[in-house]
C-alpha cells in the first residue's frame, strides 16, 4: 500500500499539476526527521517590568532551519508537526534545549530569568504531560529553577473542565503558567477566575491599536484590572511603540514584550541582553 502511495504522489509530484502539494511532501517529509538532523533552533524574547525595566522572564520561541528554504516560523510549521503527531517529540525538545541554554548562561555567571514555553493544545490534552513534567522537574535541577509554560486561551477554554486541575498540578510543581494570546478566545470571565493562572497575556491584536482606537483601549483597560481583580499579573505582547509602553503603564500593566524591547534572538545574543540592567 505505501509503494502505491508512493507511486500516485510521485506522479502527481512528476506531472507537475501542483506545486504547492510538491512542497508540502518535501516538507512533511524533512520535518520528520528535523528533529534527528537538528534543524530547530530556539530564540528568545525577553518579558520586562514595566516600572522599572529589569528583565523577568524569557520565553522560547521556535524556528525551523528548513533545508533549502532558510528559517522558518513556527505558525507555517507547527500546524504540520502537530498534524504529523511529531509535536511531543518537538514539545520535549524544546524544554529540553531551554533548560541547556538556561543551564549554559549560568555556567558563564549569568543571571537568566525563568522561560516559559509554548505548548500546543495536543502536548496538554495528553494524559501523560503533567506526569512528563514532573518526571523532568524531579530529575533535573535546572528545570526546576526555570521552566514555565504558556497556553493559549482557545486551548484552555476547549476543555476548561480537564485543564483545571492539570494546571493546578503544574502550579504546584512551581511551573509558573502563563494564558497566553487572551482576548483572541472570547473566554468567560467566570472560567478565567478557576484556572490556577499566574498571568493573562494580552494579544497583540489589542496592543498593536492601543494608542489608535479608544475602543482597544477600553478592552486592555477592562483585561488588565479584571486580571488584578483576580489576583493575576498581565503581561503585554507585541509592544512595538513607546507611545504603547506609555499608556499601558498609565493602565497599570504589569510586564510586556515586544520588538520596542527585543525581537526574538538566538540564545547567544541573550548574553548580552542579561548583561545589561535595564532595557527601558
Ligand atoms: P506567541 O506565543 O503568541 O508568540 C508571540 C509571537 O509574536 C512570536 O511569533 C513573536 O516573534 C511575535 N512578536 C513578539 N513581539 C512582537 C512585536 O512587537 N511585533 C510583532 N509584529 N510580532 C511580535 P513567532 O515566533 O512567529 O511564534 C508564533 C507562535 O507560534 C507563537 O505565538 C506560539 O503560539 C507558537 N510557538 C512558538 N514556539 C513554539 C513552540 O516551541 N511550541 C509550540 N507548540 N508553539 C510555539
Ligand atoms: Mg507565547
Ligand atoms: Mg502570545
Ligand atoms: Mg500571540
Amino acid at each position: 500500500k505505501k509503494a502505491k502511495d508512493t507511486r500516485e504522489r510521485l506522479l502527481f509530484y512528476a506531472t507537475g499539476m501542483n506545486k504547492r502539494l510538491a512542497q508540502a511532501l518535501r516538507r512533511e517529509t524533512q520535518l520528520r526527521t528535523a528533529l534527528e538532523n537538528r534543524q530547530y533552533v530556539l530564540h528568545y524574547q525577553p518579558k520586562i517590568d514595566l516600572r522599572d525595566g529589569r528583565v523577568t522572564g524569557l520565553e522560547a520561541l521556535i524556528r525551523w532551519n528548513e533545508p533549502g528554504s532558510g528559517v522558518v516560523g513556527p505558525a507555517e510549521f507547527i500546524p504540520l508537526v502537530e498534524e504529523l503527531g511529531l509535536i511531543h517529540d518537538m514539545g520535549d525538545w524544546v524544554m529540553s534545549q531551554a533548560v541547556t541554554d538556561f543551564q549554559c548562561w549560568r555556567a558563564q555567571g549569568l543571571k537568566p530569568p525563568r522561560i516559559a514555553v509554548n505548548v500546543s493544545a495536543l502536548q496538554l490534552a495528553r494524559d501523560d504531560f503533567v506526569d512528563g513534567m514532573r518526571a523532568r522537574l524531579d530529575r533535573d535541577e535546572a528545570a526546576r529553577a526555570c521552566l514555565d509554560l504558556e497556553i493559549t486561551e482557545s486551548v484552555l477554554m476547549r476543555d476548561i473542565q480537564a485543564c483545571i486541575p492539570k494546571i493546578a498540578a503544574l502550579r504546584e510543581m512551581g511551573v509558573q503558567v502563563y494564558i497566553d494570546d487572551f482576548g483572541t478566545g472570547y473566554s468567560s470571565l467566570a472560567y478565567i477566575a478557576r484556572l490556577p493562572l499566574t498571568a493573562l497575556k494580552i494579544d497583540r491584536a489589542f496592543v498593536s491599536s492601543i494608542d489608535a482606537t479608544s475602543e482597544d483601549t477600553t478592552i486592555v483597560s477592562t483585561i488588565i484590572q479584571l486580571a488584578h481583580s483576580l489576583g493575576l499579573k498581565v503581561v503585554a505582547e507585541g509592544v512595538e511603540t513607546a507611545d504603547q509602553a506609555k499608556l499601558l503603564r498609565l493602565l497599570r500593566c504589569d510586564e510586556m514584550q515586544g520588538f520596542l524591547i527585543s525581537r526574538p534572538v538566538p540564545a547567544l545574543e541573550i548574553e548580552a541582553l542579561l548583561a545589561a540592567p535595564k532595557l527601558i
